[in-house]
């Protein structure tokens, strides 16, 4: 028998028999784990309530030599995060930010770098002194950048002009290709429209230093120009549907 020692968000809960939690965690050190926490349900004491969704923690789990699920053997609190529980637009925002990374991560594929994105962006949402908007815009552009599925947002993908050179103020995304053209190469093309300002804030938000990135104020148009586009073009690349936007769309109308 191994023993693990780490730092974990919680992304999924599920009720196993009565008694028992699964849970789907994301890690520091070894990425997504799913884990099973026995008597959990049956006993508070046992991990004194705190497996709740979104919640960071430290815990110790073992993983046999049979196979199945390895098994938490303490968990102690770092972060609660009960903002983000108690709000009804913040659980929306951070069920989709977590339904991302359980979507795309793949069990026990290390990144550090995913585990700090969403614990600042987790935090932020907790604290509340951000836009839940700009903060779902930063989540979405750096964990597709991550994964490798950025959108090519620098140059037309036809005339090859770079963004600081195109004139007209209309964008239109391609979502097949992940690439931008300008409106005069594309006229009729693609299904996203973007304008040029909402394209070079993007870009910002995705490259930019991350604590100064969080602070950029963006006009009402940028916001729900980049809301639309991501929302769509996420989904796209990660190849699913995902459950948690669909609420997300219903809490926001
Ligand atoms: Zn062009």
């Amino acid at each position: 028998m191994s023993s693990f020692s780490t730092t974990a968000i919680i992304l999924r809960r599920i009720d196993f028999g009565d008694y028992d939690l699964i849970l789907t965690l994301y890690t520091m050190d070894r990425g997504k784990v799913s884990v099973i926490a026995k008597s959990a349900k049956k006993s508070i004491k046992r991990f004194s309530g705190i497996l709740e969704r979104f919640s960071t923690l430290r815990i110790v789990y073992t993983t046999g030599k049979r196979k199945g699920l390895p098994v938490l053997q303490e968990a102690s609190m770092i972060k609660p995060f009960e903002h983000i529980r108690t709000d009804i637009k913040k659980t929306a925002y951070a069920s989709y930010w977590t339904e991302l990374v359980d979507e795309w991560m793949e069990i026990n594929f290390k990144n550090v770098q995913v585990y700090y994105l969403l614990e600042y962006v987790l935090s932020e949402l907790d604290a509340g002194t951000r836009s839940l908007e700009t903060l779902s815009i930063l989540f979405q552009m750096r964990f597709m950048a991550l994964s490798g599925l950025s959108p090519n947002l620098n140059n037309c993908c036809i005339c090859k002009t770079r963004m600081e050179e195109i004139k007209c103020e209309k964008m239109v995304f391609d979502l097949r290709k992940g690439r931008i053209a300008c409106e005069a190469c594309a006229p009729d093309s693609g299904h996203i429209h973007l304008s040029k300002g909402t394209v070079k804030q993007l870009q910002w938000i995705g490259d930019g230093d991350l604590k100064r990135a969080v602070r950029l104020r963006l006009a009402m148009r940028a916001i729900n120009e980049s809301l639309n586009f991501l929302e769509i073009f996420v989904p796209y690349h990660i190849g699913r549907e995902l459950k948690s936007l669909k609420f997300l769309r219903q809490i926001r109308r």
